[in-house]
């Protein structure tokens, strides 16, 4: 169709219909009985697909950046010790905002494209008692995937609190909040969770809630605090009315349909895909010539890939030239690296017929900019490999 855009960055990305009709209804009150009603799904929704039976979710209109705030501004107080372990650009922004609040980071970064050592986090926490540490999931900007597993425990041996920056990866990738020890768990609505940006999402275990608790000083960010918001969660959990600021009334009926959608399709299914989708993805991209930016394809994300520009191509033109095919894809993020590589998203709705389109238009874009290969490989890579995955199915 003319003018028809494909949105494949990683977020905002491909919404499903229903999501953007549920969207488009006439606005209800705040206090409204069916609204009322639809926040306490999508409560109850968030811990099915957090995998948490106890954790506290909460839903907070702002963006991803939010949620981090969130997290951090409730638990940190001036003097506290934390520890950041960054694999790119997102990691890097959890240093400055818990920084903001006074806290003394630590970070152990790694050299863009590769995942954290283990080792390295368990020497970090061993030399050094720190009230919490972050990290994230899949940064957006590398197209890593950290197994969150691992440092989830180590955390809970040194009883260190952990924070997961799940903004490219909770509706995506496999999570396992309660039964990995993780104590907060974020996203954003415009990711795999697959509605419009302008909510941030939470789950917050049992144990870092009594740490809020247990503060000696007020939360110092006025909206965020959980004093005013906690309130509001539970009423509207236990079908109350309820207010501290006007939730995007909107918004939150769209994510209701969204979650119900996750939760239908199954969230291990759902996460199967993903890998589906993304593991014939890098083999199509890898069978033009092309290099991933993640060092093996075991730690790539299943949400996204970044993808390195071949020598003599200019990013900027073929961006251009891939939107003139009408598929948007997104570049760099990483400021040192930003123009010699692009993203791709492949999460929440996608389909093998979005791929489909994107190899094709990529193919197209390349031939345009004179890169030497051969014309369809890519697309005969990711039809004999999603074919091998179907007929084994
Ligand atoms: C997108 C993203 C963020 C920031 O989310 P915004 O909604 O843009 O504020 C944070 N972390 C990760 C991993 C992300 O992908």
């Amino acid at each position: 169709m003319k003018g028809r855009k494909l949105l494949m960055i990683p977020g905002p990305i491909e919404f499903e219909p229903e999501v953007l009709r549920v969207l488009g209804a006439q606005t209800a009150s705040h206090v409204a009985p069916n609204f009322i009603a639809t926040f306490g799904n999508c409560i109850r929704s968030m811990r099915k697909i957090w995998q948490t039976k106890n954790g506290q979710p909460f839903i907070i209109s702002g963006s991803g950046t939010l949620a981090m705030d969130m997290a951090a501004s409730n638990l940190i107080e001036q003097g506290d010790n934390a520890l950041v372990i960054s694999t790119g650009y997102f990691g890097d922004r959890y240093k400055d905002i818990l920084e903001r609040y006074g806290a003394n980071v630590t970070i152990l970064n790694v050299v863009p494209g590769k995942t954290i050592e283990i080792d390295r986090v368990n020497d970090a926490l061993k030399k050094k008692k720190y009230k919490l540490l972050t990290f994230t999931h899949v940064d957006t900007s590398t197209g890593v995937l950290v197994n969150p597993k691992p440092i989830a425990e180590l955390a809970k041996k040194y009883n260190v609190l952990s924070i997961l920056d799940g903004v490219c990866s909770v509706a995506g990738e496999e999570i396992k909040q309660e039964e990995w020890g993780l104590d907060i768990v974020l996203t954003a609505s415009q990711k795999a969770i697959g509605v419009p940006p302008g909510l941030a999402l939470l789950v917050v275990s049992k144990k870092a809630m009594s740490v809020w608790e247990q503060r000696k000083t007020l939360v110092s960010n006025y909206y965020c605090d959980w004093q005013n918001w906690l309130p509001i969660m539970k009423a509207y959990e236990e079908g109350k009315p309820s207010y501290f600021g006007t939730p995007p009334v909107n918004l939150i009926f769209a994510l209701e349909k969204s979650l119900e959608i996750i939760v239908t399709e199954g969230i291990q299914k759902r996460v199967k895909r993903h890998q589906t989708i993304a593991a014939a993805f890098r083999r199509s991209i890898q069978s033009i010539g092309l290099k991933l930016m993640p060092i093996s394809n075991n730690i790539c994300a299943n949400t996204l890939s970044a993808i390195y520009y071949p020598e003599d191509v200019n990013g900027g033109e073929f961006c251009a030239k891939m939107a003139a095919n009408d598929i948007i894809v997104a570049g760099g993020l990483l400021p040192e690296l930003k123009t010699i590589y692009f993203r791709v998203g492949h999460m929440g709705s996608v389909s093998t017929k979005d791929i489909v389109a994107t190899l094709s238009a990529i193919e197209n874009a390349l031939k345009f900019v004179n890169y030497k290969f051969e014309f369809g490989i890519s697309l005969k890579t990711f039809q004999e490999e999603i074919y091998k995955t179907t007929i084994n199915n």
